[in-house]
């Protein structure tokens, strides 16, 4: 039954737009085809997506989990080779998809699953990106949080955010830190 006050008879709850920006981005990453990590990237403009990115092989490149970036099929450890990883980042992605559009990322807000790092913060802070929303926690943030802070570009952690239910475990491959799907 529907709750008090809640109007017509099987209407459910919406979610926030945040959760509902944030559930997307989880989707998203579902495409990405990078072997080490999938991370996914949603623009936001009034409340409306203006581009999408996932992290993985550029445009026209075999895909990172078909052998397409050797760095990644390495056994370099994690954060470590990155200038010989050929797989672009969920931001960037997004931020270059919005450019081949022509749409402008002006005052946008940046849904990310993972919090970004240093290259693509420099990024959303010159795509005049104001604000940045992320999941989880990317180990190297402090001088990506100073130089966020200082460009003037907002930084929150999405606290209390559980994954949507439709994204499985493994689909994410991201370490797995969450484990809050059922
Ligand atoms: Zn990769
Ligand atoms: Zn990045």
């Amino acid at each position: 039954m529907s709750g008090a006050g809640s109007g017509a008879p099987g209407r459910r709850a919406r979610p926030e737009w945040d959760v509902y920006f944030m559930d997307i981005a989880h989707v998203v990453k579902t495409r990405s085809n990078c072997s080490r990590r999938n991370v996914a990237a949603v623009i936001v403009k009034d409340r409306r997506i203006i581009s999408t990115g996932y992290n993985g092989a550029p445009r026209g490149v075999r895909n990172c989990d078909e052998g397409g970036c050797p760095r990644c099929a390495s056994s370099a450890p994690s954060g470590s080779g990155l200038m010989d990883c050929i797989c672009s980042h969920a931001e960037e992605n997004a931020i270059t998809q919005a450019a081949y559009h022509g749409i402008s990322t002006k005052d946008a807000s940046i849904y990310v699953t993972l919090s970004p790092c240093l290259m693509c913060a420099k990024m959303i802070v010159n795509a005049g990106i104001r604000e940045v929303v992320y999941d989880e926690e990317y180990s190297v943030t402090e001088q990506t949080r100073s130089l966020l802070a200082e460009a003037g570009v907002r930084l929150r952690r999405l606290v209390g955010y559980r994954r949507p239910h439709l994204v499985r475990d493994g689909d994410g491959g991201d370490g797995g830190a969450c484990g809050c799907n059922g």
